[in-house]
Parts: C-alpha cells; sequence; structure tokens
C-alpha cells in the first residue's frame, strides 16, 4: 500500500525520526499532525516543523486529538503502547506504525535489517562497509547514520539499504520485508519497554515477518533462543557459529573464517578486537556474501575496520601502548566484554561514571590480567573496592578523562593495552557517551 494513500496521519513523538517522519508525509502532500510531550517553546523540532506549514501540537499527548479522524499514526519508537494517547488509537482501530515502515514503502530499494540485543551498529557498519568495499553503492540508515525514512527517500532501485533496526522500531512495522534479514541475539534487555521476554522475541522475530522464500534469515547458530525464532520462518536460513564448524552458512574453523566451505580470511589478520566481535564479523560476512561482494572485498575491510566510533574503537599507539575506546561501554556487561576482547594481554583500565545505585562485583572475574585502574566519576570508589578486591595494587583517582590518560601512561610500559571502557553511563560528567570518548581520543593524541 503507499502510505500516502493515507490522507491525515497523527505522529507521536517528534524526536529525531518522527520529525523526519512528519517532514516527509507533509512533502508528499499528506496532511500531518505532529505531537510532542514538550512544549513548543523548548521544542526546535516543532518550530522547525511548524515553520514548514505542519500542525503541531506540542506540550502533552492530548486524548482529544484522536476526536479529530486519522487513518495512520505514526509513532516515535521510544513511546510505549502504554501511553495514554497510543491506547486510544489502538481502541480506534487505526494503524500504527514506527518510521522504518515509511521507509520501506517509499522505497523500491532493497532493505538488509540488522537487529538483536547487541553488536547491531558494529555489525551494520560491517556491512556496509563491505558493500562499499565491493564497489557497490550501499545506503547506511540507523544509529550512526541517518534515519531510514529520509535515507530510503533518495535511495534509487538498486542500492542497498543497510539498516540497523531496534527492538522498539520492529515492534512498529506492518508490510516491512527485508530482503535480507540479519538477527545477531537475545539477551534480557529493555523488558522494561516490551513487558516481557517473550513480548521482546516477538519483536525481534517481526523482521522475518513479511519475508518470502525468496528471502534472507542470517540467524546466529550458538543463541538457542534466536534458533527457537527462526523455526518458524518463512525465508531461507543462513546460520552463523562461532563455535560450531557448520560447514555451510559462515563459521569458523582451525582459525579461519568460512564461508559456504570457502576460506575467507584468518582470524589473526582481522583488526577488530574480541569473540564478540567475530560473531558480527560472520554475520557481517555472511549478509555481504548474500549481497553479492567478493572475498576480496571483505577481506579488505576487516584487515582495516578499527571499530566503531566509541565501541571498542583502535584509536593509537603511542610509544608501544595500545589505546582502546570503549566509551560506549555504560553498562557492566559491555565492560565485561571488552576485558574479554584482552584477556591476553596487561590492561590498564579507566572506569567511572555515573552511579545508579547498582554495585560492581561482576567485574571481579574479568580483572585477572588489568594490572592498573584509573578511576573517575560518582562510581569511583565502589570500582575501586573491587579493584583491591581484584588484588590489583595500582588504583588511582582522578577528575575526570582528560587527567586519567596522562596518569595510565605514566603507570604502563610498552605492550600494556590502555582501555576506556566505563562500565557506566557518562552523565555525572558529560553529557553523552560520544563526548567522553572524544575527550579520551584527544587526551590521546595529546600524548604523542
Ligand atoms: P548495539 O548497536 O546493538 O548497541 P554496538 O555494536 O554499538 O551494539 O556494540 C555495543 C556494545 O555491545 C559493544 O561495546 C560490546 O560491549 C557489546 N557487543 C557488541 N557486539 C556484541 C555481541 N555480538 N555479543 C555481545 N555483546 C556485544
Amino acid at each position: 500500500t503507499p502510505f500516502y494513500q493515507h490522507r491525515r496521519v497523527l505522529v507521536i513523538g517528534l524526536a529525531k525520526s518522527g520529525a523526519a517522519a512528519a517532514r516527509l508525509l507533509a512533502e508528499l502532500g499528506v496532511e500531518v499532525v505532529a505531537n510532542d510531550q514538550k512544549p513548543l517553546e523548548e521544542n526546535a523540532e516543532a518550530k522547525k516543523l511548524e515553520q514548514l506549514g505542519i500542525r503541531v501540537v506540542c506540550g502533552g499527548h492530548p486524548l482529544e486529538l484522536l476526536d479529530e479522524p486519522f487513518d495512520l499514526v505514526v509513532k516515535n519508537p521510544g513511546i510505549p503502547y502504554t501511553n495514554p494517547l497510543v491506547e486510544k488509537a489502538l481502541e480506534k482501530g487505526l494503524p500504527i506504525v514506527t518510521e522504518v515502515e515509511l521507509a520501506y514503502r517509499i522505497s523500491e530499494a532493497p532493505f538488509i535489517g540488522i537487529t538483536g540485543s547487541n553488536g547491531k551498529t558494529t555489525t551494520t557498519t560491517l556491512i556496509y562497509e563491505m558493500l562499499k568495499a565491493d564497489g557497490q553503492d550501499p545506503l547506511l540508515a540507523g544509529n550512526i547514520g541517518l534515519v531510514a525514512c529520509e535515507v530510503a527517500k533518495e535511495a534509487k532501485p538498486d542500492q542497498w539499504l543497510v539498516t540497523e533496526l531496534s527492538s522498539f522500531q520492529l515492534a512498529g512495522i506492518d508490510e516491512f520485508r527485508p530482503r535480507i534479514a540479519v538477527l545477531l541475539n537475545i539477551f534480557d534487555a529493555h523488558l522494561d519497554y516490551h513487558g516481557t521476554k517473550e513480548a521482546y522475541a516477538a519483536a525481534k522475530a517481526n523482521i522475518f515477518r513479511n519475508q518470502t522464500a525468496h528471502d534472507y534469515a542470517v540467524v546466529n547458530a550458538d543463541d538457542p533462543l534466536v534458533m527457537d525464532i527462526v523455526s518458524s520462518v518463512r525465508a531461507q536460513k543462513v546460520l552463523f557459529s562461532v563455535t560450531k564448524p557448520l560447514g555451510e552458512g559462515a563459521y569458523v574453523q582451525d582459525g579461519t573464517v568460512y564461508w559456504n566451505g570457502e576460506s575467507v580470511i584468518q582470524i589473526a589478520d582481522i583488526v577488530l578486537p574480541g569473540q564478540h566481535n567475530l560473531e558480527n564479523i560472520l554475520a557481517a560476512v555472511a549478509a555481504a556474501k548474500l549481497a553479492g561482494a567478493s572475498n576480496e572485498a571483505i577481506r579488505r575491510v576487516l584487515t582495516t575496520f578499527t571499530g566503531v566510533k566509541h565501541r571498542l574503537q583502535y584509536v593509537a599507539e603511542v610509544d608501544g601502548r595500545r589505546f582502546y575506546n570503549d566509551s560506549k561501554a555504560t553498562n557492566i556487561l559491555a565492560t565485561q566484554k571488552a576485558l574479554a576482547a584482552f584477556a591476553d594481554e596487561p590492561v590498564i583500565l579507566l572506569a567511572g561514571g555515573l552511579d545508579r545505585g547498582n554495585e560492581f562485583d561482576a567485574l571481579l572475574p574479568y580483572l585477572q590480567q588489568v594490572k592498573a585502574m584509573v578511576l573517575f566519576g560518582q562510581t569511583a570508589a565502589k570500582i575501586g573496592r573491587v579493584a583491591r578486591e581484584a588484588g590489583i595494587e595500582t588504583v588511582e583517582y582522578v577528575d575526570n578523562v582528560e587527567k586519567a590518560v596522562p596518569v595510565a601512561f605514566r603507570l604502563s610500559e610498552p605492550g600494556d593495552v590502555i582501555l576506556l571502557s566505563p562500565a557506566c553511563a557518562s552523565w555525572d560528567q558529560y553529557k553523552t557517551f560520544e563526548e567522553r570518548g572524544d575527550i579520551f581520543i584527544n587526551a590521546v593524541h595529546k600524548l604523542k
């Protein structure tokens, strides 16, 4: 259904993707009403929409809005289905979609959709880079790229649209049908939004819902929840595994990555560290091969790609010390992964940040190779206690990330890894984890 057949559309929630959806619909001649919680005075997005002649209702989600006739609701992924206005729309039987559905309907370009609890941005970026290295002209949408409907608007029918998809976005699809769908893993994330683990898994499973036997479902053979979901899909299943030599699909055998029985690259030649990244790499290899990429192009990316910014990103080597920026590690699980990626190397860990009231004992089993810690932020003392329990003698406390870098350098010797992986959100001292990571990178370059 071309969605511009909808005559009146209500857009609820105007953060980035909602505003893009409202603009797109208005451009296509659809009558749009844009609604947002934040009052107009403080609402830059809403003001911009108003200047374009779009009717804007701000400062709350008044139920009376739905006394007017609408035939479609576009909901920002962040707004829960328990929001009273959304509930009323559901009661009225109105279709409710997210911006990704619009992207799908306005474009003939084939989608590669990537979802999972962890690794989405990394895998999405890898696939995009592999297709680019292959001489194709792919487009990137998602967390680090543009909003899908903006990208789709410009896409030509032969361009792959490589799109990162959250479970929130996938909960609001209707006809969305990716040619290649990738499901990486399912952990206990976002249960507050989706209610139960089953509902969360169901939202992820949506990525396969409209696929047919012409499409592909690329899935992690090592994740039982994923395999459970995929047992009933119509698409052709393509498996990847870091633990089992599958013989087909993407897998690892004797230190080599294989695709359908053919060797693609030696693991030793891959720049991205960590077993978790190997999963992302196998998923990306599978998707890129299905999209026509050559082994040569894939190899070129894997031998040079240093990671998505702030995600265990290799920054530089200074006098034999290698620096990594994992500022995106805003929780303990992410820092565990980062430490596991350097299990065989001496590490100096920079950590600390916003105190959410939790303890850090779960880091303990991952600290064997950590020779020193430099701590900052609200949680510094708490993490320091765990360091002492782990028998780490050198623990220094500093004001912030900028000061942590030269201290870590002073404590280090050639061969060490100096790792920013804070295990905490940044908001006690920084606006975003990106800002925190950029400050780290600058401080590292100042050492040179
Ligand atoms: P997402 O976009 O899903 O948040 P990212 O690629 O941005 O994922 O990675 C965020 C963090 O998640 C990484 O720093 C790492 O700690 C962890 N991670 C990445 N890939 C995986 C994976 N395949 N399995 C488990 N954890 C992962």
